[in-house]
């Protein structure tokens, strides 16, 4: 494939649209493999899952107290009680071959089976109990019973292929039965930060250096997603060093994620050897903040160079990567959620560009809120730490006081 030279045009963007679009059309091939249950934490799902079981596999008590037949219970008040006889006491886990008749009643633990003949249940705050009998003080309550299969039911579809997995996905698993599942394999993914001024934090730093952030941030996004980032060591702006790294990442992982060196400067290199020696499908995107983005291969392996600036490199991580990780992996998350809140303040946009400000949002009880609390340079880490939501603020929007606009929450 001729390679384009994209810095020939220096006034050319993508859209975002057209950006994500753009990304979806390189592929990389995908693996399943069996793993039980708690091994799964942010992993997607590779099958359906239908339930084996009912849940709850058998009528049982949601409260400890007594199994009763309501027509017993009805007229019992706090000065009035009742008086039933009580013939067993049932702990969870146990079953009773007795027949609850009137007149009766049977201790029941929460969780243990509704005996045949009881409706109802009093919970044990409502009674008293002396010697062999009890006292009801309120009529009995059938809710109290939680019904075979009320939650799920044999043979019911509960996930679909391509859940991601979370704790609350794991335990329904747990519950259906299911010690194993099927799970799409992780990819490995070369995280390569370039920068002469860089130096891994530990360090003491020199004149003009500054520590290196952006390899620990993006190891952290792709382990939130359930893959498996391998950080290579800090590479100099040489072409040198660079094509050595990304040769080694392109034997050794799915993708390629390199930070610094995409933007016009004289020593953003990596921007400069993807055009004279990989393939460069995109480069810049109508996004602020992070618009100087590309996007190709090298040695037929997927690569995104990201803006070293640190919120950029985050921004474009959530905005571009984690789509396209998804889209890969036909995966339903981890899915940035979208809220509206009302702005409390105008945010200063580039105009044509999708403004990513970072925000707090809040509820006040009657609405969302969201307002900045820190200026919003690109390279300030800190007001991503401080902020829990980036606005979205397409292309004409105005982001203007009181207006209700998209939220990205982080
Ligand atoms: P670049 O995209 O290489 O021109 O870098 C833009 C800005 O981000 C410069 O101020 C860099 O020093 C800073 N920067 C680049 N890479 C990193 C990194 N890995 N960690 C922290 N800051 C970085
Ligand atoms: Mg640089």
């Amino acid at each position: 494939m001729s390679t384009p030279t994209f810095s020939n045009n220096k006034n050319y963007f993508l859209s975002l649209e057209e950006a994500l679009k753009l990304s979806k059309s390189i592929k990389i091939p995908i693996f399943e493999e069996k793993l039980p249950i708690q091994n799964t934490l942010h992993r997607v799902l590779a099958n359906d899952i239908y339930s084996n079981i009912n849940d709850p596999p058998f009528d049982n008590s949601s409260m400890d107290g007594y199994a009763v037949i309501y027509s017993d219970t009805i007229d019992a008040t706090e000065t009035n009680p009742i008086e039933l006889k009580i013939i067993e006491t049932l702990p969870a886990g146990e079953t009773t071959s007795k027949k609850l008749t009137s007149g009766f009643a049977i201790k029941i633990m929460t969780g243990a089976p509704i005996p045949d003949g009881a409706d109802s249940i009093i919970m044990v705050e409502k009674t008293k109990k002396i010697n062999d009998n009890v006292l009801l003080y309120s009529p009995s309550f059938p809710n109290y019973i939680r019904i075979k299969g009320e939650n799920i039911s044999k043979n019911q579809l509960i996930f679909e292929k391509g859940t991601f997995i979370s704790p609350r996905e794991i335990g329904l698993l747990a519950t259906m039965g299911i010690s194993e599942i099927s799970v799409i394999k992780q990819l490995k993914i070369s995280i390569i930060a370039t920068g002469d001024e860089l130096i891994p934090p530990g360090k003491e730093l020199l004149p003009g250096q500054i520590y290196e952030s952006n390899s620990y941030v993006l190891e952290g996004l792709i382990k939130e997603m359930g893959h498996i980032p391998i950080r290579h060591d800090l590479v100099t702006d040489t072409i040198e060093d660079l094509r050595i790294e990304l040769d080694k990442a392109s034997n050794i992982s799915d993708l390629i994620i390199t930070s610094g060196g995409v933007s016009m400067g004289d020593f953003d290199l990596v921007r400069k050897i993807m055009e004279e020696e990989g393939e460069i499908l995109f480069w810049r995107i109508k996004i602020k903040p992070g618009s100087p983005p590309l996007f190709g291969k090298w040695k037929n392996k997927p690569i995104f160079g990201l803006p070293g600036n640190p919120v950029s490199s985050h921004v474009v991580f959530q905005i571009l990567i984690n789509p396209w990780l998804k889209f890969i992996t036909k995966a339903n998350g981890p899915t940035p959620k979208i809220v509206k809140a009302k702005l409390l303040e105008n945010i200063k946009l580039k105009k044509e560009f999708i403004n990513f400000s970072r925000v707090i949002v809040e509820n006040t009880g009657t609405e969302m809120i969201a307002y900045t609390t820190t200026h919003q340079g690109s390279g300030n880490l800190h007001s991503l730490t401080t902020s829990n939501a980036l606005t979205i603020l397409p292309y004409n929007e105005k982001g203007t006081k009181n207006q209700i606009v998209d939220v990205l929450l982080l």
